[in-house]
């Protein structure tokens, strides 16, 4: 792989010029917290972001959009309209939850709207100095990257090692040469270390994953199930922060006449009730307890056509849910240790 170094001054100069390969997105204030947002004016631009809210995801797999209009006689998918974008500030764990998601959008049935997304949305990363409380990635191995992007900037502070990912991370780097330096030294392999030591001592929480898959095929009985079950609110709040969950619904939305209409789709979630819900008013998953128990099976067992854990240890869902339902409290009672009701 490629590896330049750039001085810190230059990255706000290279997102402006980097414009021309699609539409600048990045994290930006809201209230509180750091969102994504198209970058009109570069002053609300957070060159050094912390964990967004949703996770690129959004962006590659948004909670609701048209697949197509109809008439009758024809329809038209909306395959074309979709600008080319350039993501800044996508950091390590969520780069491993797109991958994620690649494989689950791609190998098997291929789905033509992500693929399209995927295709125009150039991924540019960054690391992270500071890990959140919540953040999990270290033990998850997720805290490091080396593939899915086509340019991840390493901060370490005086200046950004560039990693160039792709042909087309090639080409960004290329079009503005003066920017970048192909001159790397013992200096900067010096700094990269103590960046990383330095950070690495800043996590807090983690979960040994070496067990967790097993003991999770081994607990389909137990009474956490039921226990979770009681005190979740059904609120779907888990899967929407997620970066790996990805199921959702289609629903036509015909007009009065009927006679054209479109066909939509909508983030759905498999906490819901009515999501394993069939004809003939079956329900596979009946309590919440079964739904949760699939949910957790997905982060902390097997997902997909991968069989490994879906969980890359952002740890969204230890920020948002309301009643403390989360990978690690989940994972700490496998491991039979007491839960903590708190964030433990
Ligand atoms: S299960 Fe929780 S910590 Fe793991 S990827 Fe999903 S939101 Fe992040
Ligand atoms: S966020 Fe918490 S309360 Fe809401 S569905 Fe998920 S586990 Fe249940």
């Amino acid at each position: 792989m490629r590896v330049l170094w750039m001085k810190k001054e230059h990255l706000r100069v290279f997102l402006k010029a980097s414009k021309q390969f699609g539409e600048l997105w990045g994290p930006v204030q809201k209230g509180k917290v750091h969102v994504y947002d198209k970058i009109d004016d570069f002053s609300e631009l957070i060159l050094e972001p912390t964990k967004t809210v949703l996770s690129i995801k959004k962006l590659v797999h948004p909670p609701e959009f048209n697949m197509f209009r109809y008439d009758g006689e024809s329809y038209e998918a909306e395959l074309e309209n979709m600008p080319r974008k350039v993501v800044y500030g996508v950091p390590p764990c969520d780069i491993h939850g797109l991958l994620i998601l690649d494989d689950l959008f791609t190998r098997y049935y291929p789905d033509p709207y992500y693929i399209k997304r995927r295709e125009r949305t150039a991924i540019l990363g960054v690391s992270f100095c500071t890990p959140t409380e919540g953040c999990l990635c270290k033990s998850m191995g997720t805290d490091v990257v080396e593939e899915g992007f086509d340019l991840f900037f390493s901060d370490l502070k005086d200046f950004y090692l560039v990693w160039v990912g792709s042909s087309l991370g090639d080409d960004m780097v290329r079009a503005e040469p003066d920017l970048f330096n192909d001159n790397i030294t013992r200096k900067h392999t010096d700094k990269f270390i103590e960046c990383k030591t330095e950070r690495d001592e800043k996590f807090t929480r983690g979960i040994d994953m070496t067990v967790i898959p097993d003991l999770m095929e081994l607990s389909y009985d137990i009474p956490l199930w039921n226990e979770l079950g009681e005190r979740c609110l059904e609120c779907g709040a888990c899967t929407v922060v997620c970066p790996t969950c990805n199921c959702y619904n289609i629903v036509d939305e015909p007009s009065i006449s009927g006679s054209k209409g479109d066909r939509r789709r909508y983030w759905d979630c498999c906490i819901y009730t009515e999501y394993s819900l069939v004809a003939g008013g079956h329900n596979f998953r009946r309590t919440r307890g079964e739904r949760l128990r699939l949910w957790y099976s997905h982060k902390l067992k097997s997902f997909g056509y991968s069989e490994k854990p879906a969980c890359v240890g952002c740890g969204r869902c230890i920020d948002t849910c309301p009643v403390d339902i989360n990978v690690l409290v989940v994972a700490r009672a496998l491991l039979g240790k007491k839960e903590h009701k708190g964030k433990s």
